[in-house]
C-alpha cells in the first residue's frame, strides 16, 4: 500500500474533491517503469488538476502531479534498472495519466530522463517543470543569438516558478536581468536571485498604445502573455527574441506585427510537454551546470501531500512565490 493525493468527482453535482488516500500497487496504471517517488512540486496546471480539472483531467479517480523525481523500483525496459535516479516532466502525466502526487508511479520509459550528475531528486523538483521550462527558454534565446553584454533581459512573472529560475540562471550566465513583478514585496527576493532591476507590473500591463517604443530589452522570457507580452514586443531591441512560455496574465495577444517587420523581433514558442528527448537531456545537463544550487534552495518552500489542496488553490491565484517542493513520503 502507498499514499497518494486522489481527486474524485461526484457525478451528480460534478464537484471534485482531493484527499490523501491509500492505494495498492495493483491500482497503478500498467506501464514499463515503476518509480518510488521522492519529490513532486506545484505548477499552475497542478492547481487546475487538484481542483476542478480545467479540462485537463481525462477520468476520475485521478492522481495529479505533472512532474516528479525518484528512484526506479522495477523496469521492463532495458534503458532503466532498479536504483536509477530519474525525473519526469510533461507528456500529460498528472493530467491524462496518473502523476507524481503519490509514493509510487507507473510510467512509460520514453517519458523519463536520467538525473544528471550533481542534481539530486529534491533539487530536480525544486527545478521542476517550471525551472526546466525556464532552462528551455534560455537555450532558445541563446540559439537565436542572445549573448551577455547587450543590455537587460526582461523576465515577466518573475516571482513565480518559471520567472524565479529564469532570473537565477540568466544572472549566473552573466546577463543583466530586469524582473517584472506585481508583488513589490518580492523585490528583495528577486535581487537575491540576481535581478539587477525591478520593473513594476503596472508599467507593462497596459495595452499597446504605440506599436514601437524605446528599444529596452536584449531578450525576454515571458510567463505572463496577454497585454504584457504585446507591450514588450514593441520594446525589444533590434533583432532580439522573446520566449513565450506562459499565460498567467491571459491567452490573448493584442499586438501589432510592426515589431516583427521593422525591428526583426522574434517570438519563440516554448513547449515543455512534448519536448524531444535529446533536448530534455541537454536542458537537464544545463540545469546542473548553469543554475546555482544555493539560489535554487532560496526559492524552495517545503510541503507534504496533505498541503496540496490549499497550494493548488494558491497557485491559481498567483500567490505562490518561487518553488514548492512536495516530499511525498513526509
Ligand atoms: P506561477 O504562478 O508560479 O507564476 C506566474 C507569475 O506570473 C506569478 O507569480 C506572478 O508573478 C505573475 N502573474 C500572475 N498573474 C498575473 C497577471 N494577471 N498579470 C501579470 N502577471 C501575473 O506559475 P509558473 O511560473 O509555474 O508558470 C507560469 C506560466 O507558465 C503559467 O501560465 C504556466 O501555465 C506556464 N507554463 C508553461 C509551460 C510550457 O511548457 N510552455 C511549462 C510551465 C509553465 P509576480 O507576482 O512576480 O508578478
Amino acid at each position: 500500500m502507498f499514499n497518494a493525493l486522489v481527486v474524485t468527482k461526484d457525478e451528480d453535482s460534478g464537484k471534485t474533491a482531493a484527499a490523501v488516500t491509500e492505494l495498492s500497487l495493483d491500482q497503478l496504471p500498467d506501464a514499463e517503469v515503476t518509480v518510488a517517488v521522492d519529490y513532486s512540486t506545484v505548477n499552475y496546471k497542478d492547481g487546475l488538476c487538484i481542483g476542478p480539472g480545467g479540462g485537463l483531467v481525462r477520468k476520475y479517480p485521478h492522481v495529479p502531479g505533472i512532474d516528479f523525481a525518484g528512484t526506479v523500483e522495477a523496469s521492463s525496459d532495458d534503458r532503466y534498472q532498479p536504483g536509477d535516479k530519474v525525473v519526469l516532466t510533461g507528456w500529460r502525466v498528472g493530467e491524462a495519466h496518473w502523476g507524481g502526487y503519490a509514493q509510487k508511479a507507473s510510467v512509460r520509459a520514453d517519458w523519463l530522463v536520467p538525473l544528471p550528475e550533481g542534481v539530486d531528486t529534491r533539487q530536480a523538483m525544486a527545478v521542476g517543470t517550471a525551472g526546466f521550462t525556464a532552462m528551455l527558454s534560455v537555450m532558445a534565446l541563446e540559439d537565436h543569438g542572445l549573448t551577455p553584454g547587450h543590455g537587460p533581459v526582461l523576465v515577466t512573472g518573475a516571482a513565480g516558478g518559471v520567472g524565479s529560475v529564469a532570473t537565477a540562471i540568466l544572472s549566473n550566465l552573466g546577463y543583466e536581468v530586469a524582473a517584472v513583478t506585481g508583488r513589490p514585496e518580492t523585490s528583495g527576493y528577486l535581487t537575491s536571485l540576481g535581478a539587477t532591476q525591478i520593473v513594476p507590473r503596472e508599467e507593462l500591463n497596459e495595452t499597446v498604445k504605440r506599436p514601437l517604443e524605446s528599444e529596452n530589452w536584449a531578450g525576454c522570457i515571458d510567463a505572463v502573455g496577454g497585454a504584457m507580452l504585446a507591450r514588450v514586443l514593441g520594446q525589444m531591441k533590434y533583432g532580439a527574441s522573446v520566449a513565450a512560455v506562459g499565460l498567467a496574465g491571459g491567452a490573448g495577444l493584442p499586438a501589432t506585427v510592426i515589431p516583427f517587420l521593422l525591428r526583426g523581433v522574434n517570438l519563440l514558442g516554448i513547449d515543455s510537454v512534448m519536448q524531444p528527448y535529446d533536448n530534455r537531456l541537454r536542458a537537464w545537463q544545463r540545469v546542473a551546470t548553469d543554475l546555482p544550487m544555493d539560489k535554487l534552495e532560496a526559492m524552495v518552500k517545503p510541503a507534504t501531500l496533505s498541503d496540496l489542496p490549499q497550494l493548488g488553490a494558491d497557485i491559481l491565484k498567483g500567490q505562490v512565490k518561487g518553488r514548492v517542493v512536495v516530499d511525498v513520503n513526509a
